[in-house]
């Protein structure tokens, strides 16, 4: 295991956090978590963090809460507005939805009274 900051060896277990062994780096006093997975962070703890950051919270209150690392997030949040392009995309149909519906409730309508 290798502080991730000085890239020292010298570091111990400091407990856990969110389930994942955190580490203290006895160097540079730097603590961190174990990132052994190749991709990280499930899409739960994505979410979660997105989730945050549209309720808006910094990056460091999100890094402090759920342990995960400020530019990760940051990262995650490029990455989902990369995204909104093409979820306006579906407003067009959202909207004819509505219009169709006000359609068929004004038809009912015009039935209940109109006879
Ligand atoms: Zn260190």
């Amino acid at each position: 295991m290798q502080c991730p900051k000085c890239e020292s060896s010298y570091v111990v277990k400091n407990g856990w956090r969110q389930e994942k062994q955190n580490y203290l780096c006895r160097n540079c006093r730097r603590q961190f978590i174990a990132t052994h997975e190749p991709k990280g962070y499930t899409p739960q703890v994505k979410k979660h963090c997105l989730t945050l950051y549209c309720n808006g919270m910094g990056f460091r209150a999100i890094e402090r809460s759920t342990g995960v690392t400020r530019n990760t997030v940051i990262n995650w949040v490029k990455q989902a507005f990369q995204k909104i392009p093409e979820e306006n995309y579906e407003i067009p149909q959202t909207a004819q939805l509505d219009e169709l519906q006000t359609f068929v409730g004004s038809k009912k309508t015009k039935f209940g009274f109109g006879q």
